[in-house]
């Protein structure tokens, strides 16, 4: 791992860095690229607006690591609202969720009651429950949690990430829920006996992974999803789609493309136009140091256009 990009990674973790960057206005236009503003009725908008280009979104309020049980709370009822609106606006929108948003630390039993009840209320407004992954020291919890609410609920689904060496088995074990995976390849830092520290093992890893849970998504029902901006990888799995008979959609059997909210956006596009189904991921909300740390640790010659903000 490059030492620019362990840097970040570290910032991402600062406290005190969040609260000293986030007020500072240079800081704020950068972050613009990334995110179409703080508050949901923003995200909601963008959503609307994808929508009419034919892109499906995913929304995901910014936020990690809740310290009372009373935020949440707060959160849970946050993306409750969330998929009123996705219904009442008549949305093609997902959410997507984060477990120490939801307070996986402070009590695993009650983050489960949030994310069932965040199915439930998917369900009913024909939307999708996806949990992200975070970093390895989670992976036991959230895949138990996903586990219980898919035994509940067929919309709901989960992050894994290709940089794990644990990841081959957590997806084999997997398999037989037909679960619906979004396939990352992981931004966190995490150490080598975890995760694969090379960039071409773990761009590797993921084209073995995303074989892989194309034939779960033919043979035994599985929604396939390739988290990705990597349009060789994505060029790869989609002839692997095409010859294993896969159609695109969001449906159990089928496969799609997600991105995140200002990243190849003309590539967004165009896949969607080549017939591949894409959607935004759509990030809003005030907490958005940590996250925003780690697009940059993603690519660090993005730091150049935070400096650009600097003057502009
Ligand atoms: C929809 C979605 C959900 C995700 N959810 C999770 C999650 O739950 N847990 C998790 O650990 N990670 C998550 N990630 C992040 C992921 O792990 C990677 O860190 C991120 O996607 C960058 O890797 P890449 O696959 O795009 O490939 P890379 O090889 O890093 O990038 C491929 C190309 O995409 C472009 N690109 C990539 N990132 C950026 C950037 N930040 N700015 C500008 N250009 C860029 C560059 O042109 C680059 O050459 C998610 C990513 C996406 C797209």
């Amino acid at each position: 791992m490059s030492l620019a990009r362990r840097l970040l990674l570290r910032a991402s973790r600062s406290p005190w860095l969040a609260r000293t960057l986030r007020h500072r206005a240079f800081f704020g236009r950068a972050v613009r690229r990334f995110l179409p503003g703080e508050d949901l009725a923003a995200a909601l908008d963008a959503a609307a607006a994808l929508a009419q280009a034919g892109l499906g979104t995913v929304l995901t309020q910014l936020g990690e690591q809740v310290t009372s049980r009373d935020e949440a709370a707060a959160v849970r009822d946050h993306y409750l609202r969330v998929l009123d609106e996705i219904r009442r606006r008549e949305l093609p929108a997902e959410i997507s969720v984060k477990l120490t948003h939801l307070g996986l630390e402070l009590n695993p039993r009650a983050c489960l009651q949030h994310l069932l009840a965040l199915a439930g209320r998917a369900a009913e407004a024909r939307s999708f429950l996806w949990i992200d992954m975070e970093e390895s020291r989670y992976v036991d919890a959230t895949l138990e949690l996903y586990r219980a609410v898919r035994a509940a609920h067929p919309a709901a689904g989960v992050c894994l990430q290709a940089y794990l060496r644990r990841t081959p088995a957590d997806l084999e074990a997997l398999a037989p829920l037909a679960p619906a995976i979004r396939l990352v390849k992981g931004a966190y830092n995490e150490s080598p006996t975890a995760a694969f520290p090379k960039k071409r093992d773990v761009d590797a890893a993921y084209g073995v992974l995303g074989g892989r849970l194309l034939e779960l998504a033919a043979r035994g029902g599985a929604r396939a999803v390739f988290g990705t901006h990597d349009l060789d990888l994505i060029a790869r799995l989609s002839d692997r789609a095409l010859a294993l008979g896969l159609t695109g959609g969001d449906v159990a059997g089928g496969y799609g493309v997600h991105m995140l909210y200002g990243i190849r956006t003309a590539a967004q596009r165009t896949l969607t136009q080549e017939g591949v189904p894409v959607r935004v991921l759509v990030s809003y909300g005030a907490h958005w140091f940590p996250w925003y740390m780690r697009r940059l640790a993603e690519r660090p010659a993005n730091v150049w256009f935070v400096v650009r903000h600097l003057f502009g």
